[in-house]
Parts: structure tokens; sequence; C-alpha cells
């Protein structure tokens, strides 16, 4: 069961030629949901061969263009295309009437619905659920109203041992609530805890993205655990006044939230293109939280199942 992030773009506001602004996808079990969509996000879709066809769903962080000026693009290739499957959009409230907008301008009539769903950027919130993963908003603090978000795989019910299964003739019936975490009771009263007749349940993994944002000590309480944190590290922090003045964070402070909210792994980027390299945002960021890792367009981060 794939749990995954492609980085689709690692620069922040000004592209550079080998990094393009934000957009990553989150592939979970095979389904594709895409975070953010900045200038030529489709056409990463389609030099790292990920079929777009199967995005429906985007979470927008905010209304800076790094971070969504390919969205309108997307959504009239989408409409060339034909599309038909409705495409669920999450942001805060302002894209809407931008989206309508820059949509009536750019098509006649589109081919698929686009239902939007505005995101409240001052609370954490639950903003969407399926059989497969939750996702939560959480408030970023930057320059205009922002949101992170905070994706968990939904936990899987627990095997039952088949040798349990005829031991005790259990039906369906049994096995429905033994899953649930019921114990069973035999005929003769005997009890049999459910510890003994389940085993390995897959534990949730959670992927957090928090771009563009200063440090934030509310962010670390809610991102607590997550398996692979992407944090924004646009500065180093010799330059930390200008990551102030402009709300974002430096890699110090990146690798500073994730050792706070003890995630297993760090991806750091929107990194600045005054830097010629990212060899020292990576040193300054493992010096303090070793599991570091720099973002390069096109990697892919996955994250194996863990049993407990
Ligand atoms: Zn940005
Ligand atoms: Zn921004």
């Amino acid at each position: 069961m794939t749990f995954s992030v492609t980085i689709l773009g690692s620069s922040s506001a000004i592209p550079t030629p080998t990094r393009f602004p934000s957009a990553h996808v989150l592939n979970v079990h095979e389904r594709l949901f895409l975070v953010d969509c900045a200038e030529g996000t489709q056409m990463q879709l389609r030099r790292f061969h990920i079929r777009m066809n199967r995005i429906n769903h985007i979470f927008i962080t905010h209304l800076h263009g790094d971070h969504v000026l390919g969205l309108f693009g997307l959504i009239s290739t989408f409409n060339l295309l034909g599309r038909k499957q409705p495409l669920h959009l999450f942001a805060p409230k302002e894209l809407e009437s931008v989206l309508n907008f820059n949509v009536g301008v750019f098509t006649d009539k589109l081919s698929f619905p686009v239902i939007f769903h505005p995101v409240d950027p001052n609370m954490s919130q639950l903003v969407f659920e399926d059989r497969h993963v939750s996702v939560t908003s959480l408030p970023l603090r930057h320059k205009v109203p922002t949101v992170g978000y905070l994706f968990k795989e939904t936990p899987s019910l627990p095997n039952i041992r088949k040798d349990c299964i005829q031991q005790y003739s259990l039906g369906l019936a049994d096995i429905v609530k033994i899953k649930n975490g019921a114990d069973y009771i035999a005929p003769d009263g005997k009890i049999i805890p459910n510890a003994e007749l389940t085993f390995h349940a897959r534990l949730p993994r959670s992927f957090a993205y928090c771009s563009d944002t200063l440090y934030s000590e509310r962010l670390v309480g809610l991102i607590r655990g997550v398996d692979l944190l992407y944090h924004e590290a646009t500065f180093l922090d010799a330059d930390v006044d200008l990551a102030r003045q402009t709300g974002h964070s430096t890699a110090l402070q990146a690798a500073t939230a994730a050792v706070g909210a003890h995630v297993g792994k760090l991806v750091i980027g929107h990194f600045s293109s005054r830097y010629k390299n990212i060899s020292q945002h990576l040193q300054e960021a493992r010096n303090i939280f070793p599991e570091t890792y720099a973002a390069e367009d096109g990697q892919v981060y996955a994250i194996p199942e863990k049993f407990g």
C-alpha cells in the first residue's frame, strides 16, 4: 500500500533552471492528492510520468503566485482532455473568486464540476476524510491567510489469526466484532482476549505540509509524531531577519520544528533562488535533526508500511 510524496517544485517565489516553484503529489494507496499548484505544475506532472487524470483533490496553501499560478492552466488542460469527474479544491476562501474569474476568461464551459471547499486559516480542523485518508488543516503564520495540511492514513482493522478462526469456529458476525476490538466469549463462557485473536494492525502513516510559514510553536504541537514533515526553509539562519520580514523560516527553524514535534523525517524546501546551492541549508538543519533531506524536483519520499 503506497504512501509517498513526489516533489514537483522545491524553489520559492522565483524558479531556477533546476527547481520549479511549489507543488507536490501525495500518493495514498494509488489515489493522488496535489498539494499546491505553482506555475509549471502540469509540465512537472508530465515530466515525472504522473497521471494527472487521477488527481481528484487539490489542496492550496495560500494565494501567492508560487503556490497557485499553475492551477488555472491545469484546470484548462483537464477541460481540453474532456475530464468528467469532479475536482475538489481546498483553499483559503479568497481563491474562489480568483478561480471563477480565470475559469470564466479562459474556458467557455468546463466539462467537469469544480467543487470549492473554503478552509479557515485560523484554526485546525478536519477538511476531508474518506476510507483511505483524513486531511486536517494547519494554521500557518505568513503574510497572507495560509494553511498547511496534515494527511493521515485511515487506520486499518487488525487481521484475525487463521488458527483461531478454526479453533473457535468463528462466524462472520464474530469476526466483524473481533476486528473492531471485541474479545470473544466462547459457548462455555470462557473469554478469549482480543490480543490473542488478532495480529499486525497496520499503523497509520502521516505527512504534514507546512509552507509558507514563520516558525510556529502552535504548529509544532499540531504535527507531533508525523512520519514525514515537509517544512519550508527559504533562508539560512544568517538571514533570519529577512525570513522574519518576509514571513518565512530558516533551515535551522525547520529543523527546530522537526525536533520539537519528534517527526520521523524532515524534508526542507522552498529554497530562495539567492542561494547557489543548498548544502548549507542541509548542514544547518542536520546539525540538530540528522534525518533531514533537501528537496529536489522529481524526488519521491516513500513511507514504508508499519505494523504494531
Ligand atoms: Zn512561497
Ligand atoms: Zn507565500
